[in-house]
């Protein structure tokens, strides 16, 4: 409540707030929870906690009148459509030249990703996180993650049977009669529950093409994992729909941190001052980084260094639709959870996941998020006449992208005689080019901190989320994120608690 005093605040309930709460509390400290999103734990009038792909309403976007789809054509005609203003589950938040998905609620991105939960190769890691021992994270830090998240690969015998992946195995031929390597990625959605799915037994969530918005079954979201375990401990609370919008020294020792109530249309209806002992920014790349450079500028947090805001990219997402010839079709019913990906990382500088197009009609399209190298990094800034931060990201930067992508699906298209889909991203647009649904960097570990998290500055400040990966991870982030969040709260536990 307000005027509280708390030990441990952490800023955020995704990836890296959830393991820090996890492990803190283990270790004995109380801890308390901030979230700007809602708990996500209560059905709508609907019965339904989450609303679905096709119908998407005011629980489906985080403060806005309109949708705002990934893709917003279909055979050339616009998809999206008015909706009520709520604090819904996605965020399609417009930066400078690019739109940053991301999840709001406890939980975080877990609530509206595709549970595609996939370890870099070890040659890459270098490229990756560069200060950190690549030694101990594949041997202590990527275990312990993959176990904590749940993950799991699909069974292969199923996945050559079923019709909800034949989307999957249309991508795996095309790859592999082009020369690429294809392979499964592990998940974090239950398989079991999915073949019940696909069995026509249990309510249906991702071969109802569930996803955007929330799954209503068979995911483990963070809610399933590490919040249920670190709430479990009785000493983690979670304050939902409050949004932390200042930390600065207190008098004494401590942080003073001012947290906003919002309600469901996005008001504040209430400002609350609480003072912590240490403070975790666990906001993700947009929101950590946000903060940092809001405080640094306007002299609330005067002693961070030069490199807060800095290092951003995008993991290099491009999206990109093939038309198949009329033997190629790829399934009415999709599961939602992409399973499998195209390697041409050490090639060509792309990574391809063969994603679904739930849209519950045959398409004959084959559907593609593709992770690339590109080198691009951008810088978050203050902007004190308009009062707010903002993204020096241009859409011109996700060329590279584009190039490296093509190294994969140029071929594709020579060899089966195909060519791409031009009306899913606007008319006659090959490229989803517009966004990214991995945002990372804004807080580099190493520069913006030390090397485990802990902010140059201000002791008892710590970053532990994406925001401390400069850019790019080769692969779908959130093992990672998980993974260097478990390294960095083992050492400060050990030695600042
Ligand atoms: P987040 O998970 O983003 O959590 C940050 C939390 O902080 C959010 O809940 C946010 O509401 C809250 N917050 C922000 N600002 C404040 C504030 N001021 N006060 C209080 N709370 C605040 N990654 C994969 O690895 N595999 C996938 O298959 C995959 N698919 C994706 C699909 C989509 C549509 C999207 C959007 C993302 C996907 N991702 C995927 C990316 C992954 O979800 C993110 O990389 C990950 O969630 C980032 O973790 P994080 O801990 O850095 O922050």
């Amino acid at each position: 409540g307000d005027g509280a005093r708390v030990p441990v605040l952490i800023i955020g309930t995704g990836y890296g707030g959830s393991v820090a709460a996890l492990r803190l509390a283990q270790a004995g400290v109380d801890v308390h929870m901030i979230e700007m999103g809602m708990a996500w734990d209560t059905p709508g009038s609907d019965g339904k906690i989450f609303a679905h792909t096709t119908s998407p309403d005011g629980r489906s976007y985080w403060l806005r009148t309109k949708t705002k789809q990934p893709l917003s054509n279909f055979l050339g005609f616009p998809i999206d459509k008015a909706i009520p203003r709520y604090t819904g589950i996605l965020d399609a938040e417009e930066m400078g030249g690019i739109i940053v998905y991301q999840g709001r609620g406890v939980g975080g991105g877990s609530l509206v990703n595709g549970g595609m939960a996939v370890t870099p190769k070890r040659e890459n890691f270098g490229a990756v996180l560069p200060s950190v021992d690549a030694g101990e994270m594949y041997s202590t830090y990527y275990p312990r993650a993959n176990a904590g998240l749940g993950v799991s690969t699909i069974d292969p015998a199923w996945f050559d049977s079923v019709d909800c992946y034949q989307y999957s195995r249309v991508g795996r031929k095309h790859a592999q009669r082009s020369g690429f390597p294809f392979l499964f990625v592990p998940g974090v959605y239950d398989w079991d529950y999915m073949k019940q799915e696909a069995a026509g037994t249990v309510p249906k969530s991702a071969v109802a093409g569930e996803i955007l918005y929330g799954n209503n079954y068979g995911k483990k979201s963070l809610q399933k994992t590490y919040i249920a375990k670190a709430a479990a401990t009785g000493k983690v609370t979670i304050s939902p729909l409050h949004k932390v919008t200042s930390v600065s020294p207190a008098s004494g020792s401590g942080y003073t941190v001012v947290i906003e109530q919002l309600n469901t249309s996005g008001t504040t209806t209430a400002t609350k001052t609480v003072t912590a002992d240490k403070v975790f920014f666990a906001a993700g790349s947009v929101g950590t980084s946000k903060l940092l450079v809001k405080l640094k500028a306007t002299g609330a947090l005067p002693h961070l260094n030069g490199e807060i805001g800095k290092g951003w990219g995008d993991n290099g997402n491009v999206m990109c639709g093939r038309a198949n010839h009329m033997w190629d079709a790829t399934g009415k019913v999709q599961s939602s959870i992409p399973t499998a990906g195209i390697d041409n990382w050490a090639a060509g500088g792309a990574f391809a996941e063969v994603a679904p197009l739930p849209t519950g009609i045959e398409t004959y399209a084959s559907f593609y998020l593709s992770i690339t190298k590109n080198p691009n990094r951008a810088a978050f800034s203050w902007n004190a006449t308009a009062g707010k931060v903002e993204l020096n990201w241009q859409t011109a930067w996700k060329q590279p992208s584009i190039d490296a992508a093509k190294t994969i699906f140029d071929k594709i298209n020579a060899k089966e005689g195909t060519i791409y889909r031009t009306d899913l991203f606007g008319t006659y647009k090959i490229w989803g080019d517009h966004l990214t649904y991995h945002p990372l960097g804004g807080a580099v570990l190493n520069k913006a901190t030390d090397n485990y998290g802990r902010l140059h500055g201000h002791p008892g400040l710590y970053v532990i989320d994406g925001s401390l990966i400069p850019g790019n991870t080769s692969v779908n982030p959130f093992v990672t994120i998980t993974a260097l969040a478990e390294r960095n709260i083992e050492k400060i536990i050990a030695t600042d608690v």
